[in-house]
């Protein structure tokens, strides 16, 4: 995966630059990479224009590294094989984990609620 681009707007937000094409490259909905990366970083977000996030504070390029990373292992990565080759489904409000190349099936943990009010879950990729 390639490593988040990062700027800095101003002195009070981040810009990840290249978030869109990182949700892509995990194959996972922008608005649940979204809500996991502010829920870490204790913030509010939201994308721009062009699709780019831009995050309210200062946050430097391997702090979103090693949330990516956390993301991954917990939603992306199957444990049984290691296969990033997975779809993540909702069912009866908690999310599921299933593994295209072993079959096998876990439930992951629901992200942090508390920062996702701030968020907006209806207005998100609108
Ligand atoms: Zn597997």
């Amino acid at each position: 995966m390639r490593p988040p681009q990062v700027l800095r707007e101003g002195t009070k937000k981040t810009v990840f630059v290249n978030f869109m094409d990182l949700c892509k490259t995990m194959h996972r909905q922008p608005e649940h990479v979204m809500m996991f990366l502010l829920a870490e970083m204790g913030t509010s977000g939201s994308l721009d224009g062009q699709q780019r996030l831009v995050i309210k504070g200062r946050f430097a390029p391997k702090n979103f590294e090693a949330i990516l990373r956390r993301y991954i292992n917990e939603y992306v990565i199957c444990n049984g094989c290691k296969s990033p080759d997975t779809i993540l489904s909702k069912e009866n409000r908690l999310f599921f984990l299933r593994c295209e190349q072993c079959g096998s099936s876990r439930s992951v943990a629901p992200i942090k609620a508390g920062f996702v009010a701030q968020v907006g879950r209806r207005k998100a990729g609108t």
